[in-house]
């Protein structure tokens, strides 16, 4: 019989989650966190990476000859095929070119996938979470960022350079004077990620206008408004924050509208920590306004444009059925 038992990992710049996945299933089988500690550079962050997949295996009461292959989540640009980082931002610049796939198979002697964060997730989502029994699937994550995920024909979407589905810097306000990290202005990033938000309150507080967001910041000693606080002050009525909320959302549904008319998908799932926070409530006017700019109005309304289900894991379970895709040729 197949042994459908994968380690899945999210490389994230703040923490690493390792988890042994049964990808018959999408069962959880073991797990271990731990920070990132991105200040330890490249090699060093491999190295927490490896204990952290020991750690996993041994909650799940397993031995490493278990384990049929390691898919691994990385925040940025990954060349798929010989499994070096071209680039992670925030994780800095030792990861340039580094060599990851070799480093952790060097370590396990078991087969290693890589892709970035996003992809996976949206793989996590499709298999087990919200998308699953959609063949032609969206994802798209709010949060500090924007990142998007397609698969079709149930696969993962990669094109020609394994860069498909970067829908945070699709220009939707080309003369706005809003730069993106990437360097151009307008990206849907600028508009509708909790960084954008966050932007939005900053800004009218700025100018004089009352919220208790300030208060809120005071009161939790903390310095960037997360999605959390966002939450706290729109759940409070806050008029800044609502009005910042809002333009989010519209900027959303614009963005899917486009989404919807470029691949015509059977389903959107939104996850990310904006969503995370905001629940169900934060996708209706977003759906009013990605209905009211689809080219095909035929059905439009029961296109579905729904929560992500795994919220944290849907990452490493993603990476975990990558793998094991992959691995198996399909
Ligand atoms: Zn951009």
């Amino acid at each position: 019989m197949a042994n459908n038992t994968y380690i899945g990992v999210d490389l994230g710049g703040t923490s690493l989650l390792a988890a042994v996945v049964d990808t018959f299933n999408g069962r959880i089988m073991g797990e271990s966190k731990r920070k990132t500690r991105p200040e330890l550079g490249a090699a060093g962050v491999a190295d927490r990476l490896v204990q952290t997949i020991d750690k996993a295996i041994d909650d799940a009461h397993l031995k490493r000859r278990d384990i049929a292959g390691i898919g691994i989540g990385v925040p940025g640009p990954i060349d798929v095929e010989t499994g070096v980082v071209v680039r992670c931002e925030n994780l800095g610049p030792t990861w340039d070119q580094f060599a990851l796939g070799d480093t952790v198979k060097a370590a396990f002697k078991l087969p290693i996938v890589l892709d970035n964060d996003v992809n996976v997730g949206a793989v996590g989502e499709h298999s087990f979470g919200a998308g699953k029994g959609f063949s032609e699937m969206l994802a798209i994550f709010v949060g500090t960022g924007v990142g998007g995920g397609i698969i079709s024909a149930d696969k993962l979407y990669a094109g020609a350079r394994n860069s498909a589905g970067e829908v945070g810097h699709m220009v939707l306000a080309a003369d706005s004077a809003l730069l993106c990290n990437c360097g151009q202005a307008g990206c849907a990033e600028t508009l509708c990620s909790r960084t954008a938000i966050e932007r939005d309150i900053r800004a009218a507080i700025a100018s004089g206008a009352a919220s208790v967001v300030p208060g809120i910041l005071q009161e939790t000693e903390r310095d960037d408004i997360s999605a959390g606080i966002i939450g706290d002050a729109y759940d409070a009525g806050d008029a800044v924050t609502m009005a910042a909320v809002a333009k989010a959302q519209r900027y959303l549904g614009l963005l899917i509208a486009s989404c919807v008319n470029l691949l015509d998908p059977q389903i959107i799932v939104v996850g990310g920590g904006v969503l995370a926070r905001m629940g169900e409530s934060y996708l209706v006017p977003v759906r009013r306004t990605a209905q009211e700019h689809y080219i095909n109005k035929m059905n439009a309304d029961r296109l579905p444009i729904v929560c992500a289900a795994l919220g944290d894991y849907a990452g490493v379970i993603g990476a975990a059925v990558l793998a094991r895709e992959r691995l198996n040729g399909g």
